[in-house]
């Protein structure tokens, strides 16, 4: 079959939540625009967005220099809004943050003193009316609230954004693979397929360093893969609060909590293991060697040289490879657990932490970089999907 050139004035490579709150605010504020989304998958939402824990973070962990602590409470409300227009639901159930020990309680107040930054409603209370809200919550000395914490199933939000681009014109391009640059303002799909646009946006997660690198940029970062699996707790009525503990601000993960579905399913999770290949979820499905030895590289390096504590770290991660492990580390933050209640789950989710190969340093915030005709997205890792609406309005602001 002859190749067919295509001709837009906007093409976003990647059809998770980031292109589609991107082409949605583009729409927005040009509605003239032609707009193509590509996906290599058969449809939207097929890795991070539709394989995240559904949490609507309230922004309390990122500071005001940052893009997560600007973006996040903002996406919190924007998201909320776009829910109730469309009626989605969300659950309101609020947050739990808890101390274990004395040494938490200063993490704590630093997570108190972002909220407050941030203007997130949160409020620091007692054990005993941390107990009074959530029964069999352990905590030592002090709790921090957050109202504003909610939970939804982001792929009822991706789907909505999909129909509702369709309907303003936005054309989609299912297994529709970048494969390379072709011109300055042209790339080809892996069947030959050459898409011609005056802008292009690089969202692809997981992928987006391969596609910046085929553009002569970016070669300083890499992404990483760690993989997030969830256990199941059968009991519904357990907890109804998501409960997480005072994470390690130095890393850019929460650890182990639990979260309250949108319809009351509770998991415990999500881990971070260290993940040997991009789309590494079940066994050596998608296995890919070149990423195998570049993730091998890049975790030994990080493991060797130990910054911020990366060995301890890593070693934990992957103890919790065993449920019962997984199950000791929850039991840090409630009482009661009952194990034969606990199930795996088949949820899993790989995060597209992008790391800075100079400094070895795993980057923090989210990262756009843009070139005369190409904005690329690297590091869209939690609180991505929350913050979502905010970022897309930051993009079209500051780089369209
Ligand atoms: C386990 C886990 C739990 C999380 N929990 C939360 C949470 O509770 N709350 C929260 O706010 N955030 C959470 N996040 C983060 C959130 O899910 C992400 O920040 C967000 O989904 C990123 O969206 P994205 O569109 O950038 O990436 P993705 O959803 O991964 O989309 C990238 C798309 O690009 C496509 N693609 C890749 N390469 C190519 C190519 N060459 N050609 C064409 N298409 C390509 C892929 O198929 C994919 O559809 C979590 C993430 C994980 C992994």
């Amino acid at each position: 079959m002859e190749p067919i050139s295509r001709q837009f004035d906007v093409v976003i490579v990647g059809a998770g939540i980031i292109g589609l709150t991107l082409a949605a605010a583009i729409k927005r504020y040009r509605s003239t625009y032609k707009i193509a989304i590509i996906d290599k998958e058969g449809s939207y939402a097929r890795h991070a967005s539709g394989r995240n824990s559904g949490v609507i973070h309230a922004g309390i962990y990122h500071s005001q220099d940052s893009l997560k602590g600007q973006l996040t409470h903002r996406g919190n409300i924007l998201l909320k809004e776009f829910c109730k227009s469309r009626n989605i639901s969300v659950n309101e159930c609020g947050k739990l943050v808890v101390a274990q020990n004395n040494d938490d309680i200063a993490g704590l107040e630093l997570l108190f003193k972002r909220s407050k930054e941030n203007e997130v409603d949160a409020q620091m209370i007692s054990e005993s009316e941390a107990q009074a809200r959530e029964p069999f919550v352990k905590t030592y000395d002090r709790a921090l609230f957050v109202k504003e914490s909610a939970s939804v199933d982001p792929i009822q939000v991706c789907e909505a954004l999909f129909v509702e681009l369709k309907e303003m014109g936005v054309e989609f391009f299912f297994n529709t693979k970048f494969f390379r640059r072709d011109s300055v303002s042209s790339f080809v799909d892996i069947t030959g397929n050459a898409f011609h646009y005056e802008l292009l946006i690089n969202t692809a997660g997981l992928c987006a360093d391969t596609i910046a690198k085929s553009f002569g940029i970016a070669d300083e970062y890499t992404v990483l893969p760690f993989k997030g699996v969830y256990l199941k707790y059968l009991d519904r009525n357990f907890v109804k609060h998501h409960i997480y503990p005072v994470p390690n601000l130095e890393m850019p993960f929460l650890g182990v909590h639990f979260t309250v579905s949108v319809d009351g399913e509770i998991l415990i999770g999500p881990t971070a293991i260290p993940a040997f290949w991009k789309e590494n979820y079940k066994g050596f499905q998608n296995f890919n060697f070149s990423e195998y030895k570049e993730t091998l590289y890049f975790d030994g390096k990080l493991f060797m040289q130990n910054k911020n504590s990366f060995r301890k770290f890593a070693i934990e991660e992957l103890r919790k490879l065993h449920s019962s492990y997984l199950i000791r580390t929850a039991n840090q933050l409630v009482r009661n657990l009952n194990p034969n209640k606990v199930i795996k789950s088949d949820h899993v989710g790989i995060r597209a932490q992008l790391i800075d190969n100079r400094t070895l340093e795993l980057v923090k915030d989210f990262k756009v970089i843009k070139e005369e005709k190409v904005i690329h997205i690297l590091n869209s890792v939690s609180p991505g999907f929350t913050s979502s609406f905010a970022f897309a309005e930051y993009v079209v602001k500051k780089f369209i």
